[in-house]
């Protein structure tokens, strides 16, 4: 029992506390989206691995599976459960949240905890697979790191967030006071570049497709998703053509040769998902984009198109590769969520809206405050009906 009051900390980009019952609304609310989608129609069976399962793209995902299809999920992640002394990380809360819906539910959650890069890891979710789902149908891939390290030769790569070649002069909101900046970027350096190729491309996807064919735990017809992003023109000298741009031009071109052999060997696919611009810890951390979300929130809410990652993950499943669906693709083969952000209008508007962007027209050119709101929601703040003066059981049930 470590029961405490617990109250945002919160310091840029990161906020060092989370709050139990925060998270577990969080996950109630995506759960209930998803059920209101709920084909009439659900599979016997249906399993689904996601790695990354704990936040984000990755626990919508999961979220969405059980709840549109009653699927059986293996989760993988990297988090930490509470302590006597501090509160876990938001993405074990919104695990041990989950694992109850989805008993109340009647299906089965499994839960691997530790460092999806490694072997051991990769070796513990197969064996967890033979032993309890036999086979997976869909793999949703969503991990998002600053670091990994080479299972083979034991080197430690990062991942920077800069630009290549020139540097990048623009503009991002500091988010302590609130005040749009200038900023200014040097670029990456080769080996800076290598290591975020290293980390965020398709390196560890390969190995761990090539693991779960080797293993025979993917069904027939299984289909591997990992996620991208492509983003606007103002983003692109920080993203697209950025280092975090080249890792996912990596991992869009290792999916293209594992849908070749997941075609060939189970007839399967490997599709990418190219998913919009969302709040989400990994995303806060990029310079420009929190700038960007909140002019862009402003636009698509306006078009009542605004979505969260749980509507983007069952438009996935609902309308690309859920039982009965087939994908619709783009030029490049890839599944587009993104498209009401990229819609033409959307941005052409977000263009005539971004030079007269400071820190006066803020608050009528987008809509920081959702931003704001969007990102202590990831920690479990500032979520409706919960009572923060309360203390709260800051040490989880579930032991993973
Ligand atoms: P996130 O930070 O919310 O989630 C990352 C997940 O990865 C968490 O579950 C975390 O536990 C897990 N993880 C990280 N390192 C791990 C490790 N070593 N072992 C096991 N688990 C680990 O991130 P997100 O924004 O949901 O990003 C997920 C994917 O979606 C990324 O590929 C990202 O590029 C992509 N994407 C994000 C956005 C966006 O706006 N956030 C848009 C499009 C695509």
């Amino acid at each position: 029992m470590a029961e405490t009051v617990v109250t945002p900390r919160i310091r840029g980009f990161i906020c060092t506390t989370a709050h139990p019952a925060g998270c577990a609304k969080n996950v109630e609310r995506q759960a209930e989206i998803a059920r209101a989608a709920r084909p009439s129609g659900v599979p016997d069976r249906y399993r689904v691995l996601v790695i990354g399962a704990s936040t984000g793209y990755g626990l919508a995902g999961r979220i969405a599976a059980t709840m549109l299809y009653r699927a059986e999920t293996l989760g993988i992640f990297f988090e930490r459960n509470g302590d006597a002394t501090k509160t876990g990380s938001p993405g074990y809360y919104n695990t041990a949240a989950f694992d109850a819906l989805a008993k109340a539910e009647g299906v089965p959650a499994h839960h691997i905890n530790g460092d999806a890069f490694s072997t051991e890891i990769k070796n513990a979710a197969i064996a967890h697979i033979r032993e309890t789902m036999g086979q997976v149908d869909v793999v949703i891939y969503s991990l998002a790191s600053p670091r990994r390290t080479d299972p083979v030769t034991g080197e430690v790569y990062s991942s920077v967030l800069k630009p290549i070649g020139e540097p990048y002069i623009g503009k991002s909101i500091e988010l302590t006071r609130e005040e749009i900046i200038p900023v200014e970027i040097a670029p990456a350096t080769p080996e800076e570049v290598e290591g975020s190729v290293r980390v965020m491309g398709g390196d560890d996807l390969k190995l761990w497709t090539e693991a779960l064919l080797e293993a025979g735990v993917l069904a027939k017809r299984a289909c591997i998703v990992p996620l991208s992003y492509i983003g606007p023109e103002v983003t692109y000298p920080i993203y697209r053509s950025g280092t975090i741009g080249k890792a996912k031009e990596h991992i869009e071109g290792v999916t293209r040769e594992l849908d070749a052999l997941l075609q060939a060997e189970i007839g399967g696919r490997a599709l990418i998902s190219v998913n919009k611009a969302v709040v989400t810890q990994a995303s806060a951390a990029i310079p420009t984009i929190p700038l960007y979300f909140s002019v862009l929130t402003d636009i698509l809410q306006a078009k009542g198109l605004e979505e969260e990652p749980i509507h983007q993950m069952v438009r996935l499943f609902t309308e690309h590769i859920g039982p009965g669906q087939s994908p619709t693709l783009d030029a490049e083969g890839r599944i587009r969520l993104d498209d009401h952000e990229m819609a033409p209008d959307v941005q052409a508007e977000v263009v005539r809206r971004w030079p007269l962007l400071t820190t006066e027209t803020l608050p009528e050119l987008g809509n920081f405050e959702d931003y704001k709101r969007g990102f202590r929601q990831l920690f479990g703040f500032e979520v409706d009906d919960v009572d923060y003066d309360a203390p709260v059981e800051v040490i989880a049930a579930l032991e993973v």
